[in-house]
């Protein structure tokens, strides 16, 4: 089983951009776990920004 040094429930705005940091300014193992087949299914891609 692969392992990860961080999860991230979640592929909205935060969980998207949190783990692009992480794993861009730190030598982490990122995961992101997401329920949708998608990313930002709900209300990151439904606002009205
Ligand atoms: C009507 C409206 C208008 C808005 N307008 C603006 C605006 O103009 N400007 C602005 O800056 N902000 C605006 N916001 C706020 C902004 O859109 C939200 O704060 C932001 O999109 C939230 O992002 P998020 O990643 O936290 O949540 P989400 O985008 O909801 O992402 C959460 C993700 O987690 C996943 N998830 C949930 N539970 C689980 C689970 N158990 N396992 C796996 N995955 C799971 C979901 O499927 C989803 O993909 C608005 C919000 C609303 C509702």
């Amino acid at each position: 089983m692969e392992k990860f040094d961080i999860a991230i429930i979640g592929a909205g705005i935060l969980g998207t951009t949190i783990s692009y940091w992480l794993s861009t300014l730190y030598d982490l193992n990122v995961c992101v776990i997401e329920k949708e087949n998608d990313v930002a299914k709900h209300t990151s891609s439904r606002n009205t920004g």
